[in-house]
């Protein structure tokens, strides 16, 4: 380990623990510095806050898509090998209604599609039969996808990190300069990877203004649903979504919207009951064992960025060699290998040089 090359991954969200333990595999020497860590629930941290499961609504975007691809495969040998990671099959269902089919959805994208990209990647992809779709729905489509609870899976990736080596500090930067000192041995760091979510747009040195907030709200409740469900659009207006996500170890999310712009940590307690209702229309099935049981109310800020997510190798003045990874928005579990991965690549790509 001592002639490895230096990083400093700043952030301990999910892109930042995934891109820490990619790197470590590879060998390379790794410090994790964050404000935030597992364990911690903050507005300033999204990872805590997500459903999650893998649903890709890419379209027509062959990176992106390629992340999410990366992340399906590795997620499904999760599932068989590493029953401690928090990850558990489950059948994805998503109904579209007739009047969302000609949307074009930066939201939904590829989902409103009969057949997405992805028919071909997962398990048992089916097109459902128009005649047992709910009412209200005229498309539906059905394949094997996980459900992740985050609360254990971030624990478990932060573990997977320490058992390679991996070095944690917890401090808050001001300036992405501040990192190249902050490397667990003492000496430089070779490298920084910049994995800072909704806050590259406030850090020294990045100040990214193309990162914004897609506001999220869920409800999780102790009751149970017998897949997971998602609908092209509802009748709350055009930043509402709703979304259901039985949990590995208990739970379910119920979602959601998604806010542009909006920086708004509070619940809105008359959109919590709007989620609720909508849910519970979705699927009865909810209250099967026991009337709606509320756990809590959730709002988290998505990371989005404009032109999509950034990972790219950058040379900053007075910094030396950054690799960036933020900006998944709505993504940051399911293309999280895949991005990380391409951390790695970039990583390679900068001793090269
Ligand atoms: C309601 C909701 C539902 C979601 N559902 C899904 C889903 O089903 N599937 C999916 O794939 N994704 C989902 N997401 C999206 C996903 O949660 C995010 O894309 C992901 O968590 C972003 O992770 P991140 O590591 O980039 O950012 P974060 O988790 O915010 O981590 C950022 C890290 O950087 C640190 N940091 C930032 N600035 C500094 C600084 N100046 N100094 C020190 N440390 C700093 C923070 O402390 C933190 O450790 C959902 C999100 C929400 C809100």
């Amino acid at each position: 380990m001592t002639n490895a090359k230096k990083i400093v991954v700043i952030g301990a969200g999910v892109a930042g623990l995934t891109s820490a333990l990619q790197l470590s595999k590879k060998g390379y020497d790794v410090t994790i510095v964050a404000k935030f860590v597992p364990g911690d629930y903050d507005i300033e941290y999204t990872s805590p806050w997500a459903g999650a499961n893998w649903m890709s609504f890419v379209k027509d975007n062959q990176r992106l898509a390629n992340y999410d691809r990366i992340t399906y495969g590795v997620f499904q040998r999760l599932v068989k090998e590493c029953p401690d990671a928090g990850i558990w099959p489950q059948r994805c269902i998503t109904y579209v209604r007739p009047e969302d089919l000609d949307k074009q959805s930066d939201l939904l994208g590829g989902l409103l599609d009969a057949r997405p990209w992805f028919a071909d990647l997962v398990g048992n992809f089916t097109m459902l039969d128009p005649s047992t779709l709910p009412k209200g729905y005229c498309q539906g489509i059905a394949y094997d996808s996980v459900c992740m609870n985050v609360q254990v899976y971030l624990p478990w990736l932060q573990s997977q990190c320490f058992a390679n080596g991996v070095k944690l500090k917890v401090i808050t930067l001001k300036h992405i300069k501040e990192a190249v000192n902050l490397h667990a041995s003492g000496c430089k760091a070779d490298l920084i990877v910049n994995c800072t979510g909704l806050l590259a747009s406030k850090l020294g040195g990045v100040m990214d203004s193309k990162i914004y907030p897609g506001r999220g709200q869920t409800v999780l409740v102790r009751n149970h649903a017998p897949a997971m469900y998602n609908v092209s659009g509802t009748t709350d207006g055009e930043d509402e979504l709703t979304y259901i996500m039985s949990r590995p170890g208990g739970g379910t999310i119920l979602g959601g919207c998604y806010q542009k712009g909006n920086w708004n940590g509070a619940v809105d307690p008359n959109l919590a009951e709007r989620i609720i209702r909508r849910s519970l229309e979705l699927c009865p099935e909810l209250e099967n064992d026991f009337p709606l049981d509320i756990v809590r109310h959730n709002v988290g800020l998505r990371p989005s960025r404009e032109g999509g997510p950034r990972v790219e190798l950058e040379d900053l003045d007075g910094v030396g060699k950054v690799v960036h990874n933020y900006g998944a928005g709505g993504a940051g579990y399911q293309s999280s290998y895949g991005m990380a991965d391409h951390v790695v690549e970039l990583a390679e790509l900068a001793f090269k040089e």
